[in-house]
């Protein structure tokens, strides 16, 4: 066993002894602190037979219990169900049924959701996690608060742990279809682990300014704003391991909101947020961005979807200290395939940097075959950080893994140094009359016009071409813009056929899922009726 499993990485961490480690609102857990509890549901979970092989389920918001019951099962070599926390009643029922797990540790607002259909708990033993007083499911084994798990004390059982087990199991977004449940391995998490590492250090590399301004010296010790949920790989492989690692803190919050970001940034001293691009571009148009300190943040950008290169220029011009970064990468290799930050950003704006060390990159044809250097195809991966595979679903298993290759359903190019540029989802492109239409190219134009706050693109059915190309737009506050202004910038900017065809400006921001991406095809579905009755 040449790779340590997760539970090394846990235990190494007894080390940093009363550094903080876990803030939320006005809660702080130190190291030690964060140790004796995390003990102590180790030894819980031991005493109710639950052991390395077993699954245990998580359905909260970010409290700071998500991350103590986290290292509590890894260590334990029990694999950690990550549940989306806005999934409904029926999507955890599906969940639930489709993971298995002997205990399920929920807040109120879940415990309600599983209340509405106690059959889901069947034979499952609940804990509630900030609970006052629980209706208690029908069908549940048994219920116990969490103060009563970690009152008991006690000590992590001594498990060995194969580090080709599954650490935890995560659905994925959702953002094409069905969330698949995906195993994350010990070895996946520890190579990307390894892999944020050199993220680090090569973007740290890369803060060298070509005007000669002094870069601001890298923190040693980060402290990371945890802006997305810890059920996604975003803010748990990459956030919190990368920071639990360093002896670094966690900054967590109920729900993402910039002010309160901005707020946290400026007390807690925050050196890096671990976000969706569309959080930084909220934080630095929020008007308390100005007049707040950010002084202590090193990089902005976000990752899980694209940066588009308008955000990469204006992080670099309007912010003092930080330089833009960003990573690219999804569940399936338990956190990032690419990153970049830097210079090298500020370079290649449309890049998400090159493919890490312990990944192996390709893109490829239809047939699989590896297409010349420069030209798109679909980007396949390999390594120790891709996923075992989709608990339940061996035909989408063997789908998305070919030879140890992952698919990523990316579409990509890369350059001579290796750079990788992801131009659209294999799912997303829109094919207009036989033309590929990449969505991320039609949205980076439309955000270069001022005074766009969001907007996406996407596929409206039709009768001739297939497809044609729609856009629904939001407008910053006060600013005017007609349909006809958007569509000649974008003419003046690209070939017609991408322009797109229909625009919508929205009253209100555009739907997005847990993760803060947009929900392209509820927007699509929502909008494009319109179309067809017109
Ligand atoms: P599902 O697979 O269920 O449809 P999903 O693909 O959104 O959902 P994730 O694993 O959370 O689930 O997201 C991975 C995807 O996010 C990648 O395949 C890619 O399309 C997109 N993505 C992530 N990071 C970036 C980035 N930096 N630039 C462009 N796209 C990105
Ligand atoms: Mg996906």
């Amino acid at each position: 066993n040449a790779l340590p499993s997760v539970r090394e990485l846990w235990l190494m961490t007894r080390q940093f002894a009363d550094r903080p480690y876990l803030v939320y609102g006005n809660e702080r857990i130190s190291y030690a602190q964060a140790h004796e509890a995390v003990d102590a549901v180790a030894a819980w979970l031991a005493a109710q037979g639950v052991v390395a092989g077993d699954r245990v389920a998580v359905a909260m918001r970010n409290y700071p219990e998500w991350m103590l019951i986290y290292w509590a099962c890894v260590s334990s070599g029990i694999a950690v169900v990550g549940m989306n926390a806005w999934w409904m009643t029926e999507e955890m029922a599906y969940a639930l049924a489709d993971s298995a797990p002997k205990i399920l540790f929920l807040d109120a607002e879940r415990l309600a959701r599983v209340n509405d259909r106690p059959a889901m708990a069947e034979g499952i033993m609940l804990v509630t996690v900030r609970v006052d007083s629980a209706v208690v499911p029908a069908g549940a084994a048994q219920v116990t608060p969490w103060s009563e798990v970690v009152a008991r004390g006690g000590s992590m059982p001594d498990v060995m742990v194969d580090p080709d087990a599954d650490a935890c199991i995560f659905y994925t977004s959702g953002t094409t279809g069905n969330p698949k449940g995906a195993q994350l391995t010990h070895r996946g998490c520890i190579s990307n682990l390894f892999s944020m590492m050199y993220a680090g250090a090569s973007s740290a590399l890369a803060t060298q300014r070509a005007t000669g301004v002094e870069p601001p010296a890298a923190p040693a010790i980060p402290v990371t704003l945890i802006a997305t949920p810890l059920f996604h790989v975003t803010a748990n492989n990459c956030g919190a391991y990368v920071t639990t690692a360093a002896g670094g803190t966690l900054v967590l919050t109920y729900r993402w909101d910039a002010g309160e970001a901005l707020r946290l940034i400026a007390r807690e001293k925050v050196t890096s947020m671990s976000g969706v691009p569309v959080m930084a571009r909220e934080l630095i148009s929020h008007p308390e961005f100005e007049t707040t300190d950010t002084s202590s943040l090193v990089s902005l950008g976000g990752g899980g979807a694209q940066v588009p290169p308008d955000l990469v220029l204006k992080i670099e011009r309007q912010v003092a200290t930080a330089r833009p970064g960003t990573g690219y990468g999804m569940t399936e290799t338990c956190g990032i395939i690419t990153s970049i930050g830097g210079d090298f950003f500020v370079d290649r704006p449309d890049s998400c940097g090159p493919a890490m060390p312990c990944l192996e990159a390709k893109c490829v044809d239809d047939d699989g075959d590896t297409v010349p250097l420069g030209q798109v195809g679909e980007l396949w991966v390999k390594g120790s950080a891709v996923i075992k595979g989709y608990i339940n679903r061996p035909e989408a298993t063997a789908a998305s893994i070919t030879d140890g290759w992952l698919h990523t359903g990316d579409i990509a190019r890369m350059d001579g140094d290796g750079f990788i540029y992801i131009v659209d989802r294999k799912k997303d492109m829109v094919l207009r009359g036989g033309e590929n239409v990449y969505c991320a190219e039609v949205e980076a134009t439309v955000y270069r016009l001022e005074g766009i706050a969001e907007c996406c693109v996407f596929g409206v059915p039709d009768e001739r071409l297939g497809e044609e190309v729609g856009v629904a737009v939001v407008l910053k506050p006060g600013v005017s813009l007609s349909e006809a202004e958007l569509t000649a910038h974008c003419a003046g900017l690209m070939a017609k056929y991408k322009v797109p065809r229909y625009v919508w400006f929205m009253d209100e921001a555009l739907p997005r899922n847990a993760s803060g991406k947009f929900l392209k095809r509820e927007l699509r579905d929502r909008l494009s009726p319109e179309v067809a009755a017109a």
